[in-house]
C-alpha cells in the first residue's frame, strides 16, 4: 500500500467512528507511524509503505477509532514550543493553559528588579506532566528554580523524566499540594497552578477521550469544582514571599468564584485573563498581606 492510499482508507475509518478532527488525526499518525515529514509526503504520496510502517498505522488508526487520544498513541504533546512526554498517568497539556504561562512569564520579566542577585523561586502545584513549571523556567529568561508537587507519583515520574530530556532543572516532589513541601517549609515568588476543576457530577459528561482516557484525579475538582483553589488560597500565605504572585488556571465560569477567593485571603490587584478563544481562564493576585 503507498502512502496516499494509506492516508486515505484512514481517514475514513475515523471519520466512521465518529473521531473528531479525522483527517488531521489520520495524518498525524501517518507522520508518525511512517516516519515522514509533511513535504516529503507530497513529494511522493505514491511511495510504497514497508510492511512495518503499514502495520503500525493500522495499528494506530485503530486505537484511535476507539478513541483512544491521539497522544497517547504517539506519547507526546508539544507545549509552547516544547515536546512533553505524556502517557495515561497526566493530564494532556491543553493550549488553554499556554496562557498561564505566557501571563507568569510577563509577570516575571515586570517584577525581576525584585530578584536582582537571585533567583526567582516558583512552585507548581499538581504539576502532572511538569509543562507548566518547565516551560515558565524555560522562557522566563531569568535565573531561576523551580518545585512541582504532585499527589501521583506516577505523574512525577513522567514530570522528572520530561525535565531531563528538555535539560531544564527543576525539583518534583510528591505530596498533596504544600504538604509536599513540609519537610522543608519554604517561601516562593511565585505560585502556579492548574488544578482539577471540573465539578464531580460534569466529568461522565465529557468527551470520551478525556473521560476514558485523562486521569481521574487531575480532572475532579469535587461538588462544586473549587475544591483546590480554596485549599490553595487559604494555605498558600504561609509559602508566599511578601508580594508573590498566585496564578491559577480556572474552568471559563468559575473567575468570580476564584477572585473573590484570593479577595477574601488578602490578594490585591486581583486581575483576570481570557485564554485565545476569549473564555476567562486565567485568575491571579499579589499577595499583599503582612504577616
Ligand atoms: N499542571 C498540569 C497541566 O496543566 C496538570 C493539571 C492537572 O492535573 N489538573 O497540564
Amino acid at each position: 500500500m503507498n502512502l496516499k492510499e494509506a492516508y486515505d482508507s484512514a481517514k475514513k475509518r475515523l471519520l466512521a467512528a465518529g473521531v473528531p478532527d479525522a483527517d488531521l488525526d489520520a495524518w498525524y499518525l501517518l507522520e508518525y507511524a511512517a516516519g515522514i515529514s509533511r513535504a516529503r509526503y507530497f513529494a511522493d504520496p505514491d511511495r510504497a509503505m514497508t510492511e512495518e510502517q503499514a502495520e503500525l498505522y493500522n495499528d494506530c488508526i485503530e486505537r484511535r477509532s476507539a478513541r483512544v487520544p491521539l497522544q497517547h498513541i504517539t506519547g507526546v504533546q508539544e507545549f509552547m514550543g516544547l515536546e512533553f512526554e505524556v502517557n495515561e498517568d497526566v493530564l494532556i497539556p491543553r493550549q488553554d493553559t499556554e496562557t498561564l504561562v505566557e501571563e507568569a512569564v510577563r509577570i516575571l520579566q515586570r517584577e525581576k528588579s525584585r530578584f536582582s542577585g537571585r533567583r526567582a523561586r516558583i512552585l507548581d502545584l499538581c504539576t502532572g506532566s511538569g509543562c507548566i513549571l518547565l516551560s515558565v523556567l524555560n522562557c522566563c529568561g531569568l535565573p531561576a528554580e523551580g518545585t512541582g508537587t504532585d499527589l501521583s507519583e506516577k505523574a512525577l515520574v513522567v514530570a522528572r523524566r520530561n525535565a531531563g530530556k528538555l535539560k531544564i532543572p527543576a525539583s518534583f516532589v510528591q505530596g498533596d499540594l504544600f504538604g509536599a513541601l513540609e519537610s522543608a517549609p519554604e517561601r516562593f515568588d511565585m505560585i502556579l497552578s492548574n488544578p482539577p476543576y471540573i465539578r464531580t457530577e460534569e466529568i461522565g459528561r465529557l468527551q470520551e477521550e478525556v473521560r476514558l482516557h485523562d486521569p481521574v484525579m487531575a480532572l475532579d475538582g469535587r461538588d462544586d469544582g473549587l475544591y483546590f483553589y480554596r485549599e490553595i488560597t487559604e494555605r498558600c500565605g504561609a509559602y508566599l514571599n511578601r508580594d508573590g504572585y498566585l496564578m491559577f488556571e480556572i474552568g471559563c465560569d468559575q473567575a468570580g468564584d476564584v477572585a473573590g477567593l484570593m479577595r477574601r485571603q488578602g490578594f490585591a490587584d486581583v486581575k483576570l485573563k481570557k485564554d485565545l478563544a476569549g473564555l476567562d481562564r486565567i485568575v491571579y493576585g499579589r499577595y499583599s498581606k503582612e504577616d
